[in-house]
């Protein structure tokens, strides 16, 4: 049986927002959070605790991973990856001989005064918090977000993503607050409730107060506050086009107030015209410098980790070039990404295509597949051979072109002096980019 890739299309490109940007919009939508400011130094730290005018404080690493609390924080001019080791629990361990050690532990302390924000916010800002989630490579922190303490008297885990299979939004909500869902799914699947709706209908009161229910809340307040959480969440998770909300720990305070304690949205690239200030969330710092350049030349990439870099024109075309590489691959070669350079493809984006592939350093061979429709292959053809001279192509190169001027897309590619494999179909391009890989 063919080992078809399964290439995550769902995984169209996202946009993660921070902690901070995530609860002010929670707030446009009635989910209640506690009160809270972001500070990008230590001083707005410190001013910002006064401000809140609460007596306990904390101060939360914003990076766009999870596991924070968890997390330790290290100065990057110390810091050598190579060196650290995450255990199950996404605790690092230095090697003895690397001779460095964390400047904090977690991510997420809890200050009483403005001489520990002050410390805090000094330790966090500009250094690097390494967690479960980032991997041992971390994330530099650039803000901080300072928030009143809550008394928490239970937490609670909320969860708004896409059910693909059931083509509908599902809520999931687990008693077990603070853990990571994966986690909870595997040990107690009891333990995670669902339910589901059509986000042009939206969810139902009564759907949130199943779930209240079935996670056991049983005072009226809680209850109510719950469903107003689940309910706003919802309607937030609908209307900005988001592909993920969670709120984890949702949490009941000692006063009986139900808060969203953490928040993480994920938005779908792919609906973000329609939301220009949302799209102005972005946070370029946290993302990949290969996405970065992607988002810049409008390029639709996503990283894999197979050996065979992908420049095709067309997200179908792309999908069907991935999975014939996976085929002819045999379980040893795979796709090293999915990357589909558009219909109105130019030298420039062919350039910086070939630019990104080259710099995932697993890239062993290049396939170009290039279907001229209203593109011409001629134009392509000298995209590649100006973009090959200027990048400096150092791996194998086999370019299919089929379609319009197709003839003199070729004689172009011969013409050029380039090492360039040209390829007849689907499977002879597969086949021997898989050839060219094993030398
Ligand atoms: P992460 O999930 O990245 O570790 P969270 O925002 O969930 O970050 O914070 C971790 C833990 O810290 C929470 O589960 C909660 O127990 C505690 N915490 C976070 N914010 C507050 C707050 N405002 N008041 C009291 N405790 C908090
Ligand atoms: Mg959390």
């Amino acid at each position: 049986v063919p080992a078809f890739a399964c290439v995550p299309l769902c995984e169209s490109p996202h946009m993660n927002i921070h902690e901070y940007q995530a609860k002010q919009l929670f707030v446009e939508f009635g989910v209640p959070v506690v009160d809270g400011q972001m500070a990008s130094s230590v001083d707005r730290a410190v001013a910002a605790y006064r401000e809140i005018g609460s007596e306990v404080c904390v101060v939360k690493a914003q990076i766009h991973a999870g596991g924070r609390g968890k997390g330790h924080v290290f100065d990057p001019k110390h810091y050598d990856p190579e060196t650290v080791t995450l255990d199950e629990a996404g605790v690092p361990h230095v090697a003895a001989q690397a001779g460095f050690e964390a400047v904090l532990d977690g991510g997420v302390k809890l200050a009483r005064t403005s001489e520990e924000v002050q410390e805090y916010a000094t330790k966090m800002l500009s250094n690097l918090l390494v967690t479960k989630q980032t991997g041992p490579a971390g994330k530099i922190v650039n803000s901080v977000l300072i928030e009143a303490a809550t008394q928490i008297e239970r937490e609670l885990y909320l969860a708004f993503t896409v059910d693909r299979a059931k083509g509908r939004a599902a809520v999931i909500a687990s008693a077990e607050g603070g853990m990571d869902i994966e986690v909870v799914a595997e040990r107690t699947p009891e333990a995670i409730h669902k339910q589901w709706f059509q986000p042009h209908v939206g969810l139902w009161p009564f759907q949130a107060r199943e779930l209240a229910f079935a996670l056991g809340l049983k005072e009226k307040a809680h209850v109510n506050g719950f469903v107003k959480v689940v309910l706003g969440a919802a309607k937030a998770f609908s209307q900005i086009d988001a592909s993920l909300v969670e709120i984890n720990p949702v949490v009941i305070s000692r006063d009986g107030e139900v808060l969203a304690l953490d928040a993480k949205i994920t938005f779908d690239d792919n609906a973000l015209f329609r939301h220009r200030k949302l799209a102005e969330l972005r946070d370029l710092a946290e993302e990949a410098p290969a996405e970065r350049k992607a988002h810049d030349h409008d390029l639709a990439y996503i990283k894999l980790d197979g050996d065979i870099g992908c420049l095709v024109n067309g997200a179908g075309l792309a999908m069907a070039t991935m999975d014939i590489i996976q085929y002819h691959g045999s379980g040893l070669h795979s796709p090293a990404n999915f990357l589909d350079v558009g219909g109105g493809a130019d030298e420039a984006k062919v350039k910086a295509a070939f630019e990104i592939i080259l710099e995932d350093p697993n890239v062993k061979a290049i396939l170009v597949n290039i279907f001229g429709g209203i593109m011409r292959c001629d134009t392509i053809a000298n995209g590649v051979v100006a973009a090959s001279k200027a990048v400096g192509i150092n791996v194998p190169l086999v370019v299919r072109l089929q379609g319009n001027m197709m003839e003199e897309g070729k004689q172009l590619l011969r013409n050029s002096g380039l090492d360039i494999t040209p390829a007849d179909d689907m499977t002879d391009a597969a086949k021997k980019v898989v050839a060219a890989v094993e030398g």
